[in-house]
């Protein structure tokens, strides 16, 4: 069965949930017409449906090949890429002075979640030149930017992000690529990075490699890195493509997933050094880095909503076609499809929620970042910067987390053909899970989101979303609608335990960093599931105001109750578990070293 974007629960989240609609009618998104939005998404769900879902299959089964120091693609790979591009999808949020379309970052979210749907592998590639492109326009030159940035704009040649080392994984201070200063103001690199996604492929005429690298004088640590363009092939005054530079694949690895990626081993440095031109200044490399490393951590969030919501799909039909069993209280002979039995139910509908819970974060995520960058008063600019900041960690985790479960669950729904390869169902499974490992490991992001992003200003940017929740909350009560089930009571406790977790967590950053710490992976998946839980009803009350746009508003409803009763419901024993857990971690070397 092949995908079809869910329009409608995209624009509801988008336009309600992430609050874009209101954000456009304040002005914040300038002359950008929202009329448009519903065209674009259902353009690109007909592309992803007609083009790239078919590949899927092909490259996990084909993969990525490095042969004679040259790595080829899956069959249709560089075709479609070429089709791809040449109807505008990789310059949707591109500046419009580099030959983009300026499009909303929040347009082109919903956009990469189709991508990401259709075929995950394929998606990636344009998702680190997204970030290529965000950094280059943030931190490059002039010059650089002439060079390089509408090339990776329209997607004529893609960017690449090279942080990883075998020493250096999370603790990326630890790099040790060295940079060398040359006479004529390059610099030449030499080093080993490990892992880098589409480091070398055949779909198109250069890539951008975004490498990081430590000068001879830098300090240690991530005080001493340094940001580097390391093109594939250097580029000639009037724009040719000239030499070959020192940087190669030497080596590609054998995946779990993403078979279609290539995971390349990269060299610089065996023929005198690769030649490199520095992005922003000598040793604030890891600032521009997270200019691109932001950007990515959203569009791996989306990766996570993509490859849920294609597992959904595919085990929402098969248990409408599979028979085993009748429905309690039916006679007669025949069996019943399985979706008539409510574990069946309960599954796909915790597939479903989730899914909806996870993209709507990632959606305001989006929108948070479009508003930072584009509204006039600096205030407004001010809270979505923060809150933008706030939410890319959960983004990341929280949706890839999603990402896992859901997938797993589509097997489960499938039963034993679910271990099959062939019904789809273990690819999704096998895909979605890298997710939670780049671009920061989900523990990584956990510790983000309780360190800098809770303990930044004494948790303002916290307490202002927990009361926006509690607002909802109020208005769901206030519907008096019985169709909402206990969905207030649910959520009014979510946000209290929220509101508890985090004035706990404040007071022990400080004083008790490890107590902190033990607690925050559960304390993201207690924010994520309460602002989840808090968007979807929102969205049901919207989608009931909005009469018939969504088409049957109850089933908005039906789905915020779920999630409230089932998911939300969880949140004061996540609460106890960021509490309480503390100990029982910090105590688990008699455990786990004796
Ligand atoms: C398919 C694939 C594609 C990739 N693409 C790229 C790419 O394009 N560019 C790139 O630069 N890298 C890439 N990576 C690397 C990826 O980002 C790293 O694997 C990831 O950041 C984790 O680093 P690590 O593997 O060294 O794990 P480690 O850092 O060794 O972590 C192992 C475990 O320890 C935990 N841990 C580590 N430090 C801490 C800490 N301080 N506190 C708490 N827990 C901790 C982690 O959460 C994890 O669970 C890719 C990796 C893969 C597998």
């Amino acid at each position: 069965m092949t995908y079809r974007a869910p329009i409608s629960d995209m624009l509801l989240a988008l336009n309600h949930g992430a609050g874009m609609k209101a954000a456009v009618e304040a002005g914040h998104y300038g002359d950008y017409d929202p009329e448009i939005t519903a065209a674009v998404l259902e353009e690109a769900g007909r592309f992803a449906s007609e083009v790239l879902a078919p590949l899927d299959r092909i490259g996990d089964q084909h993969g990525a090949k490095l042969e004679d120091g040259r790595v080829t693609t899956a069959p249709g790979w560089p075709d479609t890429y070429q089709r791809w591009t040449a109807a505008g999808w990789n310059s949707v949020s591109g500046p419009e002075n580099f030959g983009g379309q300026g499009l909303p970052l929040a347009i082109n979210a919903a956009c990469t979640e189709i991508w990401s749907a259709a075929n995950v592998a394929f998606g990636l590639c344009p998702l680190l030149t997204l970030s290529a492109i965000e950094a280059l326009a943030a931190h490059g030159s002039d010059d650089l930017k002439n060079i390089y940035l509408a090339k990776l704009v329209s997607g004529e040649w893609t960017g690449t992000m090279q942080l990883t080392e075998p020493q250096a994984g999370s603790d990326v201070g630890s790099l040790r690529s060295r940079a060398e200063r040359a006479a004529d103001g390059s610099y030449r690199i030499f080093g080993t990075k490990i892992f880098i996604t589409y480091g070398d492929h055949d779909m198109t005429g250069n890539i951008v490699h975004f490498v990081l690298a430590r000068l001879p004088d830098a300090p240690d640590g991530t005080k001493g890195i340094s940001l580097f363009l390391v093109p594939k092939f250097l580029v000639n005054a009037d724009s040719s493509l000239g030499a070959r530079n020192d940087i190669h694949a030497s080596g590609i690895e054998h995946k779990l997933g993403i078979h279609a990626s290539p995971t390349c081993t990269m060299t610089m440095g065996d023929d005198g050094g690769a030649v490199a031109f520095l992005v922003g200044e000598e040793n604030r490399g890891m600032q521009c880095m997270f200019t691109m490393m932001n950007q990515a951590r959203l569009g791996v969030g989306l990766e996570g909503v993509g490859i849920a919501e294609r597992a959904y799909q595919r085990a929402l039909a098969y248990a409408r076609e599979r028979k085993q069993g009748r429905a309690v209280g039916k006679s007669g002979d025949g069996m019943d499809a399985i979706i008539v039995h409510p574990d069946v139910k309960r599954m796909l509908m915790q597939m479903r929620a989730l899914t909806a819970a996870a993209r709507t974060i990632c959606y305001a995520t989006a929108v948070a970042l479009d508003v930072a960058a584009r509204a006039r008063a600096p205030d407004v600019r001010a809270a979505a910067t923060a809150r933008g900041a706030l939410l890319t960690p959960v983004a990341k985790a929280f949706s890839t987390d999603i990402g896992n479960e859901v997938a797993s669950l589509g097997i489960q729904v499938h039963g034993g053909m679910g271990f099959i390869e062939e019904t789809g169902a273990a690819q999704h499974y096998r895909d979605a899970r890298i997710t939670s490992i780049y671009e920061g490991t989900n523990g990584i992001q956990s510790i983000d989101l309780m360190t800098r992003k809770l303990g930044a200003d004494r948790g303002a940017a916290v307490f202002a979303l927990l009361d926006e929740l509690s607002q909802t909350v109020q208005r769901v009560e206030a519907s008096n609608d019985p169709a909402f089930g206990t969905t207030g009571m649910r959520l009014r406790e979510a946000v209290g335990s929220l509101e508890r977790a985090s004035k706990w967590l404040l007071q022990r950053l400080a004083s008790s960093p490890n107590d902190a710490l033990a607690g925050a992976t559960p304390y993201l998946r207690l924010f994520g599931s309460t602002l989840g839980g808090c968007k979807l009803a929102e969205e049901a009350l919207a989608a009931y105001d909005a009469g018939e746009e969504f088409g049957d508003a109850s089933r908005y409803v039906t789905l915020a109750r779920f999630f409230a009763e089932t998911v939300a419901v969880q949140a004061p024993a996540l609460e106890r578990t960021v509490i309480d857990g503390a100990d029982a971690v910090n105590g688990a070397d008699s455990v786990l070293l004796s």
